[in-house]
């Protein structure tokens, strides 16, 4: 066979040869040891978890090295193509504050190693299709879909494997005239690869992560470029990372089962492989068992949850490098105050097996996160979230945000800072009462006190306030109207013998705080208090004083 004749009849357009596109690809001037890493989502509008996750991982392992973490669209399979989704993608990825250095953009893309959308590299994979039919390591196939599926039929009935191979390749070798004649004739074709593989042969692979694994060889004669010239994943993503010089491939582990395929096209392409890290995937209890995150029945899978609700984005970064690095959360507690960058981030300390991903860790990894942070931030950050989920709010958040941040102060810095807040979604139910108009009290008193004692606490406080006092003169008036009122402030008295007590201080507390805050758990209340003045805390009051006097809770 005249394997460069066939080249020709195959591609006809095609004019520049490989050395001629190697060359506009030179090795990146970069350290030693730098790694160079990609993301590649496919534009289907849908972004999730394990996007963030891999690109978490990507991130890391190309900026820690001083290396290049890029973008590249896998834009081939046009069915699943979505308009905008390619701005949403950047859109993510600059939301989470993972800068690339190259890659896609939406006018113009950055770097010199693309173009970075799939499609519009189709020439480039065309002159690597040709250069591997001219060696004879790839050629035209003309089945249609009905014999596809006529061959598919006869391996069930023979109980073999499925697919295009050996004996069910049967254009691997269709003489050269015969070739000629469907393709004058217009006659459609995909490009096949010619697999030199035996599955009774083992291939031997290190994947960075799960270690040293072995597959049998692949024998299929996988589609290298479908019938419109567009590559596979397969052959793009052999051609892609070569040229663009990628070091580390991080992708979930559903690419394992094709990986004899990616290491065979390596190989006929004389290219070699990058390293492979692939990740485990993400799995969630479900009833007790564990299952893979799905699309159809788990909101939290897609990474817009997270933003309607108002997770915070480094909480969810923080929690999914918990997930990447079994060390993480040591460091963490070691290093309190220190940005995710600094921790040495270690493929070593990736979990071989499915990461176990619990939402309710998410939200404690997301309380002590911004309890972390200063009233400023935590202001910026809630009103953003506000502004486009909450308008509503976000007007009575803004409306006076000096207000707004010395609420956010109390408890704040210092070594027990308080954490309330672990979603910007909670954070009105948790504020409500610092605003008149969400302050809708359900006033459930405590049972032990007489709603007579309540009504002369409610009363009598209203004399004793003064908006002066340091704290510790607000608390002896506390205790002194309670000692009055038979509530003792002897704590350990209390303790030894509570009968000798209608009740003690807190329970006094606790009454003006249901008052002012309507509940029973809050802040500082002296705090409270002096935030919201004292015109508004003695109404407040007196609205209790109403509503218990009416019989109303
Ligand atoms: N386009 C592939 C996907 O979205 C990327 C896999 C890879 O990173 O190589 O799953």
């Amino acid at each position: 066979m005249d394997y460069h004749a066939l080249a020709d009849l195959c591609f006809p357009q095609i004019t520049a040869s490989p050395q001629e596109i190697e060359k506009k690809y030179p090795p990146r001037p970069l350290p030693e040891g730098a790694k160079v890493t990609r993301i590649a989502p496919s534009p289907t509008g849908f972004m999730h978890l394990g996007n963030l996750f891999g690109a978490i991982a990507d991130e890391r392992l190309a900026h820690q090295s001083g290396g290049v973490f890029y973008l590249r669209i896998e834009d081939t399979d046009q069915k699943r193509a979505v308009p905008g989704a390619v701005e949403t993608i950047l859109r993510v990825f600059s939301d989470y504050g993972l800068p690339f250095d190259e890659g896609a953009g939406i006018e113009e893309e950055k770097g010199d190693y693309g173009p970075y959308r799939q499609r519009r590299r189709a020439e480039i994979y065309q002159t690597f299709a040709k250069w591997l039919v001219e060696q004879g390591k790839a050629y035209p196939c003309f089945c249609t879909e009905e014999e596809l599926a006529q061959l598919r039929q006869q391996q069930e009935a023979n109980k073999e494997n499925f697919g295009y191979y050996g004996k069910y390749a049967v254009h691997r070798d269709m003489p050269f005239e015969a070739v000629k004649e469907k393709i004058t004739k217009g006659e459609p074709f995909v490009l096949r690869f010619r697999s030199p593989g035996d599955p009774q042969n083992r291939v031997k692979f290190t994947d960075l992560v799960k270690g040293n694994m072995e597959f049998p060889e692949n024998d299929q004669d996988v589609v290298l470029l479908k019938s419109d010239g567009i590559p596979t994943y397969h052959f793009a993503h052999v051609v892609d990372d070569h040229l663009m010089g990628t070091t580390h491939v991080v992708r979930g582990e559903e690419w394992l089962a094709t990986l004899p395929i990616h290491l065979q096209l390596f190989q006929a392409m004389g290219w070699k492989p990058p390293k492979y890290i692939h990740t485990a995937q993400l799995m969630k209890l479900d009833g007790g068992n564990k299952r893979k995150l799905s699309k159809r029945k788990d909101p939290e899978l897609a990474l817009d949850y997270y933003k309607e609700q108002g997770y915070c984005v480094e909480a969810v970064k923080e929690y999914l490098m918990t997930l990447l690095n079994s060390n993480f959360e040591d460091w963490r507690k070691a290093n309190p105050q220190s940005p995710l960058e600094d921790f040495p981030f270690n493929t070593k300390k990736m979990g071989v097996s499915g990461a176990l991903f619990d939402i309710d860790k998410l939200c404690d990894v997301s309380k002590n996160v911004i309890s972390r942070m200063d009233a400023q931030q935590v202001y910026e950050l809630l009103a953003q979230w506000a502004k486009e989920f909450d308008p509503p709010f976000y007007d009575l958040l803004a409306r006076d945000p000096d207000y707004t941040k010395r609420i956010l102060s109390i408890g704040r810095g210092g070594k027990k800072p308080r954490k309330d807040i672990a979603l910007w979604s909670g954070a009105k139910e948790y504020l409500n009462f610092f605003f008149d108009e969400l302050f809708t009290p359900e006033y459930d008193w405590p049972e032990k006190i007489q709603p007579d004692d309540i009504e002369k606490i409610l009363s009598r406080y209203q004399d004793l306030y003064d908006p002066a006092d340091n704290a510790e003169q607000w608390f002896d008036k506390v205790k002194n109207l309670s000692e009055a009122l038979g509530y003792t402030a002897d704590m350990k008295a209390y303790k030894k013998d509570p009968s000798a007590f209608k009740g003690n201080v807190s329970d006094v507390s606790t009454v003006l705080r249901i008052a002012i805050t309507g509940r029973c758990n809050s802040p500082d209340l002296r705090e409270i208090m002096e935030l919201l003045g004292k015109e508004r805390s003695i109404c407040r009051l007196n609205q209790a004083l109403e509503a218990i006097k009416g019989g109303i809770s």
